[in-house]
Formats: structure tokens, C-alpha cells, sequence
């Protein structure tokens, strides 16, 4: 990158949840990792190190808020977005920024609004005015919003399912941000929405949506003027008017192509929308794969349903019962989130005998599972990733007891819901994996990069409120297909862009 022309100032700030509505646990500051100031530079992850590192190495000072990260969760609790929100208004009076990066999921919700980073966006964009660049870079399923694209100048997703790219789309929004201050770039965001979601397939290495990344790619290069182009699996768990697979195309000033390649890619997900399926299995089949199988244990058992990994309370007992009434000869470990049983059997201490009920706290319909067993390992729940989706990233389950019962299954009964799509979670719990027929992880996709060369992935079709099926939640706003019949949409492109930086 060439010398900067002046010293700049840039505000950076990291606030992610991934909300899902169907949680009945609010997320206030407790299930936050919240970091201030300076100390958000020590290890940062994800799009906050990729955003921070670049403008520190291309010569800018930056000015740290804080770095507030909820992993996947129920709604925001809206007082506790409110003061978030109000620290960060504040250090933009406080420092006045040449210019704003900031590190957002792009589908945080709180108990009063769907859209809470276009709240927050519109906020910071009325504080500073149409000429201070603002930043963005989201996960890909974001709940992109009209009021999102409006209120900010750069807005881009990480390109990857399982996310193993965020530190590079951290990166692209510094040297964004660096050459719209330079003015080498008047940044012009184009979308279109199709109201479709994917019923399942969301995964960008393979498949569909491969194919349409490799076309989006194909556009990029052809077109010099084309910056970026973001393609968005929608987050299936918000209820809003506008949700929809989005795709954004940002050029270097008004692209006359711009319109019809987002209407082209958003369009090629509706053509090809039957393909979008998931290959689940049944809780029987899962099991009996794990004992036909001996040769592909250990096996690593996403619990569809009862995705952490995508906001569901993670107090699901299903898989715990199956192992336990019917498959006698296998050995695993299962996570459930309970606080009150968690707290119990700290208490009781490592060696002790417990019987209590666990699980089923949270999510409407689960039943709580009665379990006795000797209390093996207690800890405060943190540990550090290590596979590519989250590596080094420091993660909480909040205080968690391993209980092993039957002498074959442990259970991790944790605090917060746990984040398991990671063997770390598991190590760090003195669980021996490889000992083990089978784990169960409370993700439907990340877990399989991360697991890679430790466990075989299956994804198993259970209830809960992580998995999307037709008809079995209910939507006010949202009108989309495969839930609503829709004969064919009319597919469209809309601009988006602050005045200012197109026309000075
Ligand atoms: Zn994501």
C-alpha cells in the first residue's frame, strides 16, 4: 500500500451476536466477552485483528473502543445494546475519527429491534455526517438491511461456510477505508433480495452456493471497478420484512454492470433454490453409523436442532437420552447447558456422587433428563480454540462440571451455552476424545473443519429451535420461500450510497 498522504485516526470497534429470536434467554453482558480500550489489541480474532492489524501496518493510529462478542445467543437484551451502543457514540465525540471500522455479525437482533446494527449504523452515521467513512465487516449471515447499506460507506461479508476467512475481510474494509480517505475511492454498494432462505446446503466450498461464489468471482475480475462483491446466506432465525438472500456489489463510483451482476447471482439462488437441501440423519442412524462403524470413531455429532452455533440454548437432552436408553455399548460426551445443575455439582466437588435432573431450561418442549453419575472434572469452562473457525479465539462456557455416567457417557454440564464446535472444548474439560465412540457438538458446520483429523461429522436432525423447518415457527413479518408459497419474485437492484462520497 502506497504512503498515506496525511496521519489518519481510525475508531475501531468489535460488537458480533448472532441472534436468535426462538431463544427464550436474552443475551445481556453476562454471556458477553466484553474487552476495552487497548486491551482488544492484545489477541485479537476474526474480522477485528484483520481490520486492526492492516491499519496499524499501513501507518494509521487507531483509537480502540471495545470489542463485545456474544458468539451465537437469544435477542440482545436491549438496555445492555443501548449502553453499547452510547459508549461508542460517545469515543466518536470524544476522538473524532477520520474514520469509523467496525467488526459487526450483521444479524444481531435485541428484545426491541430486528435490525440492531442498522440501529447503530444510523446512529454513528447522524452523529459524524455523510463525510466520515464508516466501515464494515460482517459474517455472511447477516441479516442484510436497506438501513445497514444506507448508513455506512463500506459493508462486506467474509466470503467462506465454515468462516475461515474473516481475518482477510478485516483487512479488505482497512484498505477500503485507507483509499476512500485518500480519494481513490467513492464507494457505491449496489443489492438484491430474494425472499428465499436455504433450507439446508449452506456450505460455500461445495455445491450451489460454490457455484455462485466461483460466478461471483468471475464478475470481480472482469470488473476493474469492482471492489468487492458479498453474497449473504441469511440468517433464518430473525423475523423481519426484509429478510432474504442478499448479494452486494461495491464498485469504485456508479457501476452501470453493478445492478444486473446482483441481480444475477441473487437471481441464480432462486433457480437453483431445490438444491439447497441438507443430507441429515435420523438420531437411530446417527447412532447406528457410530456402532457399525468402529473403524470412523471417534464420531462428532452436530446436534442440528440445538445449534449453539446458531443461537439455540444448547439444553437439549435428546441425544444425551438416546445414548443412554439405547445404545448401552457406547462410550461419549454430551454438552447441556444448565446453570443451576452446573452450580450443583461444583458445589458437590470432583469424586462426589450426584442425581439431578439436567437440561431442557431453556427450549420450549425439551424434556429435562434425571441423571446420576460422579463428578470428574470442574472448571471455570474458558478455553482457547484451536481449529481454523475461531482459532485463538478465548471462549467461555462459564463454570462447567464433567459428570460421568454409567461409567461411559460424560456429561458437560455448562453455564453458558457452549461453544463445543471445537475439540478444545472438550480437551480443556480433560475429556479424551479419542478414547471416545462420539461427541455430540452443538454446531451444524463449523465443527467439521475444526474437528477434521479428530472425529468423523455427522449432522443429525433434531428438534430445537437451530434448526429451520417449514412451518414449525412462526413468522409475522417475514414472507419468504420455502416457507411461503411465492410463484416467482421479482428480483431487483437498489443503490445505496452516502451522497457525499459519490458526488464530491
Ligand atoms: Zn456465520
Amino acid at each position: 500500500m502506497p504512503e498515506l498522504s496525511q496521519p489518519y485516526r481510525i475508531l475501531v470497534a468489535c460488537f458480533c451476536q448472532e441472534s436468535n429470536r426462538l431463544n427464550p434467554r436474552s443475551a445481556d453482558e453476562e454471556l458477553f466477552v466484553v474487552e476495552r480500550g487497548r486491551d482488544i489489541l492484545r489477541s485479537p480474532t476474526g474480522v477485528l485483528k484483520g481490520l486492526a492489524e492492516a491499519l496499524v501496518n499501513a501507518g494509521v493510529t487507531i483509537e480502540p473502543v471495545f470489542s463485545a462478542s456474544g458468539g451465537a445467543g437469544g435477542l440482545v437484551d436491549h438496555d445492555f445494546y443501548l449502553r453499547m451502543r452510547e459508549q461508542l457514540l460517545d469515543a466518536v465525540r470524544r476522538t473524532k475519527p477520520d474514520a469509523i471500522g467496525l467488526s459487526l455479525h450483521g444479524a444481531m437482533g435485541t428484545t426491541q429491534t430486528p435490525d440492531a446494527e442498522g440501529d447503530l449504523l444510523q446512529a454513528l452515521r447522524r452523529l459524524v455526517g455523510p463525510t466520515v467513512p464508516i466501515g464494515v465487516g460482517l459474517d455472511l449471515h447477516g441479516h442484510i438491511t436497506p438501513r445497514m447499506l444506507d448508513n455506512s460507506d463500506i459493508c462486506i461479508a467474509c466470503k467462506e461456510n465454515p468462516h475461515s476467512d474473516f481475518v482477510e475481510c478485516g483487512q479488505k474494509v482497512a484498505e477500503l477505508l485507507i483509499e476512500q480517505l485518500e480519494g481513490r475511492l467513492k464507494p457505491v454498494t449496489v443489492s438484491a433480495r430474494v425472499p428465499m432462505i436455504l433450507p439446508g446446503a449452506g456450505e460455500t466450498g461445495s455445491g450451489p452456493l460454490a457455484e455462485i461464489h466461483a460466478k461471483a468471482r468471475e464478475y470481480a475480475a472482469l470488473h476493474p471497478s469492482i471492489e468487492d462483491i458479498s453474497i449473504y446466506n441469511v440468517f433464518r432465525f430473525t423475523d423481519d420484512y426484509e429478510i432474504g438472500q442478499v448479494v452486494t456489489v461495491l464498485s469504485n463510483g456508479p457501476s452501470a454492470d453493478a445492478p444486473s451482476i446482483a441481480v444475477d447471482l441473487a437471481t441464480r439462488f432462486w433457480v437453483e433454490r431445490e438444491r439447497f437441501k441438507d443430507d441429515l440423519l435420523t438420531v437411530e442412524e446417527a447412532f447406528e453409523r457410530v456402532q457399525s462403524s468402529p473403524d470412523e470413531r471417534p464420531f462428532a455429532i452436530g446436534d442440528m436442532g440445538d445449534r449453539v452455533a446458531a443461537g439455540a440454548p444448547g439444553d437439549s437432552t435428546i441425544l444425551l437420552s438416546a445414548a443412554l436408553d439405547r445404545y448401552p455399548g457406547l462410550c461419549g460426551a454430551v454438552p447441556i447447558t444448565d446453570p443451576a445443575a452446573a452450580a450443583s455439582a461444583i458445589e458437590a466437588g470432583v469424586g462426589a456422587t450426584v442425581t439431578f435432573a439436567v437440561g431442557a431450561g431453556y427450549t420450549p418442549g425439551f424434556t429435562p433428563r434425571l441423571i446420576t453419575g460422579i463428578i470428574e472434572h470442574v472448571s471455570d469452562g474458558s478455553f482457547t480454540a484451536k481449529g481454523p473457525v475461531g482459532g485463538g479465539a478465548r471462549w467461555a462456557m462459564g463454570p462447567t462440571a464433567v459428570i460421568r455416567v454409567d461409567d461411559r457417557i460424560q456429561v458437560l454440564l455448562t453455564t453458558k451455552p457452549g461453544e463445543t464446535l471445537d475439540p478444545a472444548a472438550f480437551t480443556s474439560q480433560a475429556v479424551v476424545i479419542e478414547d471416545l465412540d462420539f461427541v455430540v457438538v452443538k454446531s451444524g458446520f463449523h465443527f467439521v473443519s475444526n474437528f477434521a483429523g479428530v472425529a468423523t461429522p455427522v449432522l443429525v436432525n433434531t428438534p430445537g429451535v437451530g434448526y429451520y423447518k417449514k412451518h414449525q415457527f412462526e413468522f409475522r413479518k417475514a414472507h419468504f420461500w420455502p416457507e411461503h408459497d411465492i410463484a416467482s419474485p421479482e428480483i431487483t437492484a437498489r443503490q445505496h450510497s452516502a451522497d457525499v462520497s459519490i458526488n464530491s
